[in-house]
């Protein structure tokens, strides 16, 4: 290997002279795969032959996705689902087992805040939540002999907040336990977490790493250091049938994928029988979305500056949330993790009655009022009422989610353009 980024997020994973000499991807629009004899149906199901069998559990085109991601994160293994959610939620259920708890905080994906409520409890995973994700020393004194994992998002929307990776690595690990990092906002090309100590790694494909708004997809990648055979974590150390060798001896997933237990775990169980998996046509646009993506952040991440400069100062503007924002308490942390640049996403406070918020947010042409983010296309969106309605009054106190928060995240149009939407939607806002 050694290649760099770019290199390898339009080659890893593929070579052509296993799929007929195709240059681009092979969409496998296929269920199932012949067995051939019943020898090798014998090997296929004791996991000694490792070609496909069924979609839902393995695909060539969903195969060369998993190899690229894993590739671009120097990963052991990767598993491609199919919707973000059922990446963070699978990863969860993976990590707790019976029983387990999860150590995370409120500055997430409203979906996932909601998921802690609402179903979480029901299949045996509690969730604790520390308060203050910005001290390390929160996450230390809230674990509990149950937590099995700590999940953070790596970059949180829509504040554009940075947790302490390696802080907080550290504590996991001393603790015997996985640090699970919800990567989407930043995206691969402008952090790595498992470079921070991250175990696991998961995302909503749907964003900036496919980045067309063309499809649902997630991804859980995981680094294959961590040690899932320390008795912490006895869902790994159980026999399934599912797992049987030749002689239909039951093992457990550390025998069975011993340099990848945690995907291997997620693929045998969670994908085999909750069944999310990813369509191969869907693993096409994640794979076409992949080849631009240093591109498409560098010129988000652009736009994002221009558009920064142009709020700071506005009249119209409380506030603007971003680490490049003079004073914002984030940039030490966004220098060290994201030398790169950070995030193509900001917020600002609306300095203006609701009603005519109700109107900024109706008259803007290029900026797409939608629920979405690291789309090609610049998108605004007011979180309080839409992305993060799932969050409790409690649970906004907590993030300082306001309703006169606007979010903005940006596309590939020209930053002219999108400052002049900008200033004609505050100029309709403001006319009476
Ligand atoms: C959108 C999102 C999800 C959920 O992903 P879907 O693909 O919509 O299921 C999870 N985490 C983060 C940070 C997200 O932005």
């Amino acid at each position: 290997m050694g290649f760099d980024f770019d290199t390898l997020k339009v080659q890893a994973g593929y070579r052509a002279q296993e799929h007929n000499n195709a240059v681009s991807v092979p969409i496998y629009q296929t269920a199932a795969f012949a067995l051939g004899d019943s020898y090798r149906a014998d090997r296929l199901f004791s996991f000694s032959d490792e070609d496909p069998i069924y979609t839902r559990l393995s695909n060539p085109t969903v195969d060369v996705l998993e190899r690229r991601l894993a590739a671009l994160h120097g990963a052991a293994g990767a598993i491609a689902l199919a919707s973000g959610m059922a990446a963070v939620s699978y990863a969860l259920l993976n990590a707790a087992g019976k029983g387990g708890r999860i150590l995370t905080t409120a500055r997430l994906y409203g979906g996932t805040v909601d998921s802690f409520t609402s179903i979480f409890p029901d299949l045996g995973l509690e969730i604790d939540i520390v308060e203050n994700p910005d001290d390390p020393a929160e996450f230390q004194k809230k674990l509990t002999a149950d937590t099995k994992a700590i999940f953070i998002e790596s970059l949180t929307n829509p504040f554009v907040t940075i947790p302490n990776l390696t802080a907080i690595a550290d504590i996991a690990h001393a603790h015997g336990i996985p640090l699970l990092v919800d990567n989407t906002v930043a995206t691969p090309y402008l952090l790595n977490p498992f470079e921070y100590g991250a175990d696991v790694v998961v995302y909503s494909a749907t964003k900036a790493l496919s980045g067309h708004g063309n499809v649902i997809a997630g991804i859980v990648l995981e680094s294959g250091k961590f040690d899932y055979g320390s008795g912490k974590f006895p869902q790994f150390a159980q026999p399934l049938w599912f797992l049987r060798d030749e002689n239909d001896v039951e093992r457990n997933v550390l025998q069975v994928f011993p340099s990848i237990p945690f995907t291997g775990r997620l693929r045998a169980v969670h994908l085999n029988y909750l069944g999310a998996a990813l369509s191969p046509f869907d693993a096409y646009l994640v794979l076409l979305g992949l080849e631009t993506l240093s591109e498409r952040v560098e010129k988000q991440l652009a736009n994002a500056k221009a558009v920064l400069a142009y709020l700071e100062g506005h009249p119209h503007v409380g506030w603007v949330r971003h680490p490049y924002v003079q004073g914002n308490p984030y940039r030490a942390l966004a220098d060290r993790y994201f030398p790169k640049g950070v995030g193509a996403i900001l917020s600002f406070a609306f300095a203006g009655t609701e009603e005519q918020r109700r109107i900024f947010l109706a008259a803007t042409k290029i900026f797409g009022y939608q629920a979405n983010l690291g789309d090609a296309r610049s998108l605004i969106i007011n979180p309080a009422g839409t992305t993060h309605v799932e969050l409790t009054y409690a649970q906004r106190e907590l993030v300082g989610l306001t309703p006169d928060t606007i979010r903005l995240s940006f596309g590939l149009e020209s930053a002219k353009d999108l400052i002049a939407d900008l200033e004609q939607a505050f100029a309709a806002a403001f006319a009476g």
